[in-house]
């Protein structure tokens, strides 16, 4: 039975209904353009958004899926961590429908929903088994974190100021590149020679496997003073983000070293997830990385490391599953207030007792 979900947690309006054994029936997502004046995601803005996007999305979704809203299973949403304004409509949005259409409502960990991404059919080649090496780098998040089974997560280290696309993004509004950042700073970067620029790598070398990207955003900003950065040469712009983007990803490729170092036993696999997934350079050096280990290694498309609903609804199928597998109910989260911080350490409960 097909399972729908919604993501609405910072600014994608997204839907998808998938089915149980990880066909993807139909997707949407909309990016929200309403926030590029401001330079970064205005959480009113993206709420009323998400507001305006929803239900014709929903009705686009169960019509390229060719379905009614009866033949749904469960209905699922994000419910955090992420923009509170926006993970209220995305949830009301699914808990109303689930009430109608007599469902489950699962409310689902965006965090979890990223770090099981690998596991859909198909994009792992070896399908992921646990226990696998999981890189989560996106807008909001830096965290190298032991994907132990569902629901067993241990995070192994995380940024101590920027995430990764948070500096990505700050760099890009330094060379007036706009926003959102990522893209933009790769692709001027390749015009760029990355050993032009001297340029930090915070933490290199250090224990554990923590990471710190605002001394190198500092770096870059003492490289461009306001009277040259309107005037600056093409060039040198394209050197500053290739050797930036060179930085980030040896910072990352340090960092992994140790998480692989700090897993309890053995991983099958190093995965890769978030947004910041998307740079070519960086998923060719994870590449290099995981063979030189001899690790088999998972990166989503593209489409499926952003924000997305497809993610949630698997999450909610891999929860149901698990959850069934140890004797318990299918959980019904329908009075579950979203959460803004909702940690991954936290999921180990839903495994353990009756969400109701
Ligand atoms: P979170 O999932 O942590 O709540 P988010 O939803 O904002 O955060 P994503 O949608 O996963 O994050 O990713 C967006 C981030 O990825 C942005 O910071 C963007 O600049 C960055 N990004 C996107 N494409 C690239 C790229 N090609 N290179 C580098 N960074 C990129
Ligand atoms: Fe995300």
């Amino acid at each position: 039975t097909p399972v729908m979900a919604i993501e609405s947690s910072c600014d994608d309006t997204a839907c998808a209904i998938v089915t149980t054994g990880g066909q993807i029936l139909a997707e949407t997502t909309l990016s929200q353009s309403g926030h590029v004046p401001f330079g970064g995601v205005v959480p009113e803005i993206a709420a009323r958004a998400h507001l305006g996007a929803l239900p014709a999305l929903v009705r686009d979704t169960l019509r390229a899926a060719d379905m009614q809203p009866h033949e749904l299973g469960a209905i699922a949403a994000s419910c955090g961590p992420g923009l509170i304004g926006g993970l209220i409509v995305g949830a009301d949005m699914g808990k109303g429908m689930a009430i109608a259409l007599d469902r489950p409502f699962i409310a689902v960990n965006h965090i979890e929903a990223h770090a099981l991404t690998a596991r859909l059919p198909g994009v792992a080649s070896n399908g992921a088994p646990f226990p696998y090496l999981l890189l989560l780098v996106s807008g909001g998040h830096c965290q190298c974190i032991a994907v132990e089974g569902i629901g067993h997560y241990r995070r192994l280290g995380g940024t101590i100021d920027d995430a990764a696309g948070e500096a990505f993004d700050k760099v890009a509004k330094m060379l007036g590149l706009g926003w959102p950042g990522g893209p933009a700073v790769e692709q001027l970067a390749r015009e760029g020679d990355p050993h032009a620029v001297l340029l930090p790598r915070p933490l290199l070398g250090r224990a554990g496997c923590d990471f710190s990207f605002s001394g190198l955003k500092t770096a870059v900003a003492q490289k461009l003073p306001a009277e040259v950065r309107t005037a600056l040469p093409r060039q040198q712009a394209a050197d500053i983000a290739a050797s930036f983007q060179q930085a980030v990803s040896d910072i990352v490729i340090d960092r992994l070293g140790h998480a692989l170092d700090m897993m309890e036993q053995r991983p099958t696999t190093l995965v890769v997830a978030g947004g910041v997934a998307a740079n070519g350079v960086l998923r060719a050096r994870l590449q290099e990385f995981a063979t030189a280990h001899d690790l088999p290694f998972a990166a989503p498309p593209l489409r499926l490391c952003t924000d997305n609903a497809v993610m949630v609804a698997w999450a909610a199928i891999e929860t149901m599953r698990a959850r069934t597998a140890l004797g318990l109910p299918i959980p019904n989260d329908i009075a579950m207030r979203p959460r803004p911080r909702w940690p991954l350490s936290e999921m180990t409960q839903r495994m353990t007792v009756d969400a109701d």
